[in-house]
């Protein structure tokens, strides 16, 4: 089935093939952990994750990458203020990010690097870009020069004095350009800092990510995701550093952008006042109706969240799950995906149609009265929300509301935390996770089949 995107690089619909089909490669910007995330936050993650299953379903291998901020100005703020090391602030709230991920139905990536874990990778490829001359140091700190790259603003259409006014730029006068942005930075004593041939500094935010995405997936990957509200500048920042230091090969083939989201009107962001933490959504509410809802609009849409649209994807839920129990006689069959709901996900994942085409089987499930077509049906219910990561509950425990074991999502959160951990090869991180576990008697056993967890 031809599988069309809207690519943001071209501004078009188009087909997408993949560089290598033994090999699709998709990164997704992650979260910056110094405080939970919010239900903005989550929509990246659920609609390329369904986009990640659509990819499984086509192609032998999808690598696909979403990484971990965990240094950063914002954090060093939240060590300070209480204290502490940041390792303190950033192991958790990204154990609750990868929790609370879970609770969303979110698959765990096949990758999930944390920047602290690839400085060595960033120093390498600041050093490049300083060698091609796209970038230069001065007083300690190295800066990308706008400059060097004739293709700056093109990802974002934006012409120079538009860039300097969106990026609320650092006016610092050891910058060639105002718009010069900083890859490395000096740290005090009382900052973290890593060795660089610059001296004891951290790197910026951007080159962090081109360089898990070099680092993982290789210099020129199919996809690149994340929300709009990144476009400018980190995204065109991304697309700057990348190029430049893998002398002019395209970045990312393919750019998507999420939409935002809109809560009571106003749009959501970290700076206003009307934040909806999804740590605290998933205690007020069933889960897979938060997923429901963040699915419920196409995903380059605003979507206007409100507790009514919770309701009603409580209700939309009520009556498929209602549709399940009354099939509970149909005998444990394969899923099947039907095709009018991967043809909707192929529409540029056009979730509402496929969440649609659910409610029209659905009904006709409830008419059905031969076995043959009522196993079908059931059969294609549960297929379409596999896919879309839906109706995968036990019809008694979505009804039984809130009397899930939530102490088994968040040990199951942590195990696949641990497992994309152990394939970053990040062994420090996933230790942690499994002394962690340990210490609440909690037992890992490496399977065949994957890790299961039992208590001790
Ligand atoms: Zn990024």
């Amino acid at each position: 089935m031809d599988l069309r995107l809207y690519n943001n690089r071209t501004r078009q619909l188009e087909s997408f093939e993949p560089q290598d089909d033994q090999r699709v490669t998709m990164y997704v910007c992650g979260p910056t952990v110094y405080n939970y995330v919010h239900i903005g936050n989550a929509r990246p993650p659920v609609v390329f994750g369904v986009l990640a299953n659509l990819l499984r379903r086509h192609y032998a291998r999808l690598v696909y990458a979403r990484n971990i901020t965990d240094v950063d100005d914002k954090i060093n703020h939240a060590a300070r203020e209480l204290g502490v090391p940041i390792s303190v602030i950033t192991d958790k709230y990204a154990a609750a990010y990868h929790d609370d991920m879970a609770r969303l139905g979110v698959a765990p990536p096949d990758v999930v690097p944390y920047a602290t874990a690839h400085i060595p990778h960033i120093v390498a490829m600041i050093e490049r870009l300083i060698d091609s001359g796209h970038a230069y140091v001065a007083e300690g700190h190295v800066l990308f020069s706008v400059a060097s790259f004739p293709d700056y603003g093109k990802l974002s259409r934006r012409d120079p004095d538009e860039m300097l006014a969106g990026a609320r730029v650092e006016v610092a006068p050891y910058k060639r350009d105002a718009g010069d942005f900083v890859l490395w930075k000096p740290s005090t004593p009382d900052l973290p800092g890593w060795d660089s041939p610059w001296g004891v500094g951290r790197p910026g935010w951007h080159i962090e990510c081109s360089a898990m995405a070099e680092a993982h997936l290789g210099d020129t990957i199919d996809i690149h995701g994340g929300g709009v509200d990144l476009q400018f500048p980190h995204h065109e920042n991304e697309v700057a550093q990348s190029t430049c230091a893998h002398g002019g090969q395209v970045f990312a083939r393919f750019w998507l952008h999420n939409g935002m989201l809109n809560l009571g009107g106003a749009k959501m962001s970290k700076s206003v006042g009307n934040v909806s933490l999804v740590h605290d959504l998933l205690d007020q509410h069933p889960p897979e109706a938060l997923r429901y809802a963040l699915l419920s609009a196409h995903y380059r849409q605003p979507l206007d969240w409100s507790e009514g649209l919770i309701e009603q994807c409580i209700r939309t839920l009520d009556r498929l799950y209602g549709t399940l129990r009354d099939l509970a006689d149909v005998p444990v069959i394969e899923p099947q995906v039907p095709f009018e709901v991967e043809s909707a996900l192929c529409d540029d994942l056009n979730t509402p149609a496929a969440l649609a085409e659910l409610a029209r089987i659905a009904g006709e499930a409830r008419k059905a009265t031969s076995p043959i077509a009522r196993a079908s049906l059931k059969a294609e219910l549960l297929g379409g929300g596999q896919l879309l990561g839906l109706l995968q509950q036990d019809p008694a425990a979505w009804f039984s509301r809130g009397s899930v074991d939530g102490d088994d999502l968040r040990i199951q959160g942590l195990v696949n935390e641990r497992d994309a951990a152990k394939r970053a090869r990040d062994f420090i991180r996933a230790d942690a996770i499994r002394r962690q576990l340990a210490g609440e008697g909690v037992l890992l056993e490496d399977t065949a089949q994957g890790v299961r967890w039992r208590r001790g």
